[in-house]
């Protein structure tokens, strides 16, 4: 699905991290007929990490990308690396039960595995992305910290492996400077990295492996058989597997997803860099925050002292007009201090949800795999679900088939309805944000 609107061309958006990507090469053009082990749709986190997880295994490998490399999700999000694949399912006691208490650990392990994945690759292939560890969640209020303390409990339950710390109001300001802010939680292992660079590197890593990455290649058609063909205006590739990644961006091209798979809209502004003393006195530390609330604010500070702050999500396909209008009463509201700062970047991208925000993946026949629908937490679950996928393909099918197990309904309507349904849901949690309720 090419989409042409005024955040989405067929290159990078202008974004902050397209203005400091560390690697503008590019990668090759697909011509004629090609055949691989594997063929993988989509050039996101989710793509490039299934290729770079089957090359480490000797599997011959392409990615086919229908514009370049991290140009969905992958190139334009926050940048924080949030743990806990199978976390969004702590908030669904009665999913995680059925799971039994293998299953649950099974799960439990996965979502510090995610974050490990990206530590050992950064590590490994040498990738320069500002990798950087420590975040915080702020309560904006008495029962936000009061579960942001269960949460704590139930890491601690858990032997999570990395310290979190709860903090009032006073031991807040050594992280966050503002008065929106009651109090929140640390954890030392969750993160943030330039995003597009990190991706970048990836594919190059799996590249130096043998992997092929075709970029500017859409894919219109798979045909589903013993050997699946997938077929791009430029030429085709035959493959034992195909993956399917292409998550938000997917469009119709696999209509079991499209109604599974919500493409939702989220935006970001990032300042010009600030001063020392502008960011002590607002994010002193720079760690990854994330408040609480549906519609959440997020921000974090980059390697060269910008603030990136996200904070809208949008459900009706339509952006709004003026990206930086909606978000700079949002940032200020946070950091009055900063009111007379410039904003250099703004841009937006769409993430997918799925009804019950549990990462998908499954078959779509015997040899055709999918994984897409993380919501707003994809950066380190993405590579979780590379990593079971690449082990189902290599014949471990142990920990795909827990999470393969889980049921994923179509949005009540189905494509046509879902954005709009989807809105009236949202606007519903916005107003209960709104209210304090
Ligand atoms: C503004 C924003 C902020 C976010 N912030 C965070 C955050 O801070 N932390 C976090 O954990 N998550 C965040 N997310 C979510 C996270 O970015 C995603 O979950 C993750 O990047 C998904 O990766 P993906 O590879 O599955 O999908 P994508 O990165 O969207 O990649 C899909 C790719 O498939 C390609 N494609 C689609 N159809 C075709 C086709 N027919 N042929 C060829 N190629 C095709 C697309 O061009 C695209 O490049 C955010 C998302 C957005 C939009």
């Amino acid at each position: 699905m090419r989409i042409s609107d005024h955040i989405h061309s067929n290159e990078y958006p202008a974004s902050y991290y397209a203005a400091t990507c560390n690697d503008t090469a590019g990668f090759s053009a697909l011509s004629g007929d090609e055949t691989f082990d594997v063929c993988i749709i989509g050039g996101g986190f989710s793509g490039v990490a299934t290729a770079l997880h089957l090359s480490e295994r000797g599997f011959k490998v392409c990615v086919v990308e229908q514009n370049k490399i991290g140009w969905g999700a992958t190139g334009r999000n926050g940048g924080h690396i949030i743990g806990g694949y199978a976390y969004s399912m702590w908030e669904n006691k009665s999913k995680i039960d059925s799971f039994g208490e293998a299953g649950t650990k099974a799960l439990w392990d996965m979502s510090i595995e995610c974050v490990d994945i990206i530590k050992n690759w950064v590590e490994k292939y040498n990738i320069d992305c500002d990798l950087e560890f420590g975040f915080i969640d702020v309560a904006m209020k008495k029962s936000e910290l009061e579960w942001l303390k269960k949460s704590a409990d139930t890491l601690a339950d858990r032997n999570y492996p990395y310290e979190t710390k709860i903090l009032n109001k006073e031991e807040l300001s050594d992280y966050v400077v503002s008065d929106q802010y009651i109090g929140g939680r640390t954890n030392d292992g969750w993160g943030q990295a330039h995003v597009l660079n990190l991706v970048l590197g990836e594919a190059r890593a799996a590249e130096k492996l043998g992997a092929t990455i075709y970029e500017h290649a859409e894919v219109s058609d798979i045909i589903h058989g013993a050997r699946p063909r997938v077929v791009t205006k430029t030429g085709t590739i035959t493959a034992d597997f195909v993956v399917v990644t292409g998550n938000g961006y997917l469009g119709n091209l696999v209509p079991k997803l499209a109604s599974r798979v919500l493409p939702a809209g989220s935006y970001i502004i990032a300042t010009e860099p600030l001063s020392d003393e502008q960011i002590a006195a607002t994010a002193p530390k720079g760690w990854p925050t994330c408040d609480q609330r549906w519609a959440l604010d997020y921000f974090r500070v980059t390697n060269d002292k910008r603030l990136l702050f996200g904070g809208m999500a949008t459900y009706s396909g339509r952006h709004p007009k003026n990206i930086k209008a909606v978000l700079e009463p949002k940032l200020h509201k946070v950091f009055p201090i900063l009111k007379d700062v410039k904003i250099d970047y703004e841009w937006g991208g769409y993430m997918g949800i799925g009804l019950n925000r549990i990462p998908m993946l499954g078959r779509l026949s015997d040899n055709v795999y999918f994984a897409t629908g993380y919501g707003g937490h994809g950066v380190a679950p993405t590579h979780m679900s590379a990593k079971l996928i690449s082990e189902a393909i290599a014949g471990q099918a142990e920990r795909y088939d827990i999470v393969a197990s889980v049921k994923h309904m179509p949005f009540p309507g189905g494509r046509h309805l879902m954005q709009p349904a989807y809105a009236v849901g949202m606007a519903y949690y916005k107003l209960r944000d709104a209210i304090g309720w």
